[in-house]
């Protein structure tokens, strides 16, 4: 039988989401939706073709026996209630990062889940599916470059919109880097220091653009992380590995190759819904099997937390100038 889902809040990612259960993914089917604008939902519904109830309260969703797990990929200050909401009755949850505002946030659901006894939250950090990415950890553990001894890493946007400001650079971005760079090298971080290089006249008054992370991990690993959201040429994340033996990068995206009027060129995505189509599918067929099999394997609510605490770090760090400590907890039994 197919997994029922509820997805609250459908904008860009939420129908993206909604898009691969109904055509591409397997055993999942979008019974109900809930958006703070009904109207809009409706809309979106009718032009996807697909017949689901719209919900105007999102917790009258969650709580309604015809749907069995929930998907949210509402507005980042949202998530936490919701997700708190849907696992302190007992249903699995696939949020979109980041899971809480800050740790604190986090620490509610995770003490929420281990209440209920098992894994009830998937975090929506999609790196971690993401072929290169997987084809660049077996390098690091393989040992083909030996130790890792320093991460030099960026995430370009072509632009963003004037709501998006200095803070949300770490909790709706740089989130994505602190998850996948502690997976990739299997390393808590230590403390982190925030640059802000001259600003780019592509940006906007409440928005400091591009920054510098530097970061240090428990191992003595240095990372320096580039968040440039208004780089204006397309969507392009970079990571290179240097280790004591050699140097490890991320692929590249496999695109065409062009020769014309006198230029060698490969196109560069512009949007991550493209660039991260691969991982978005495999998380959440991951997802919906995991819940199917009472058995969720995907990033998990410590994951969040764990990114959130560098987070809370990050920010202080933003204000203060200083290089500020990055607590690191030990990981529950629970959760590993
Ligand atoms: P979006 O286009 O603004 O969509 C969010 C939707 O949620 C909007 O329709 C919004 O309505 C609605 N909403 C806001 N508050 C709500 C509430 N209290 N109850 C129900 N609906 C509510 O944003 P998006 O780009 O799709 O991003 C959504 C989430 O996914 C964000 O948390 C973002 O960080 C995350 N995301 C993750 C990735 C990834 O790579 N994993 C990529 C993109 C986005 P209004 O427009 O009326 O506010």
């Amino acid at each position: 039988m197919a997994l029922k889902l509820g997805v609250i809040g459908i904008g860009t990612i939420g129908q993206e989401h909604i898009h691969r259960c109904n055509n591409i993914l397997q055993d999942v089917k979008i019974v109900a939706v809930s958006d703070i604008n009904v109207e809009v939902a409706h809309n979106v519904l009718n032009r996807l073709k697909i017949d689901a109830k719209v919900y105007q309260n999102s917790n009258h969703m969650i709580n309604s026996p015809e749907v069995d797990a929930i998907l949210v990929t509402s507005s980042d200050s949202t998530h936490e209630q919701f997700v708190l909401n849907a696992i302190s009755i007992g249903k699995s949850v696939f949020c979109e990062k980041p899971l809480a505002m800050n740790a604190e946030g986090c620490l509610k659901i995770i003490n929420t889940e281990m209440e209920k006894g098992k894994r009830l939250v998937q975090v929506g950090f999609m790196r971690q599916y993401d072929p290169g990415y997987c084809a660049l950890k077996k390098v690091i553990t393989d040992g083909k470059i030996g130790k890792p001894l320093i991460l030099h890493c960026a995430h370009r946007n072509e632009n963003v919109d004037k709501n998006y400001t200095t803070e949300a650079v770490i909790t709706n971005t740089l989130i994505h880097e602190l998850d996948i760079l502690r997976w990739l090298i299997e390393d808590n971080y230590k403390t982190v220091q925030v640059i802000f290089p001259r600003t780019t006249s592509n940006s906007h008054a409440n928005l400091r653009d591009p920054q510098i992370f530097l970061l240090e991990t428990q191992k003595g690993i240095r990372i320096d992380v580039e968040i440039f959201v208004n780089c204006s040429y397309g969507y392009d994340i970079q990571c290179e590995v240097v280790g004591e033996d050699g140097i490890a990068r991320l692929p590249e995206p496999s695109t065409v190759q062009m020769r014309k009027n006198n230029l060698l060129s490969t196109m560069l995505f512009t949007h991550w819904k493209d660039r991260f189509i691969d991982a978005y599918n495999i998380e959440l067929q991951s997802f919906i099997n995991g819940v199917k099999n009472e058995y969720l394997t995907g990033p998990s609510a410590w994951d969040g937390f764990a990114a959130s605490i560098a987070a809370d770090a990050c920010l202080k760090a933003q204000n203060s100038g200083d290089i500020e400590i990055i607590k690191t907890l030990p990981c529950p039994i629970f959760y590993n």
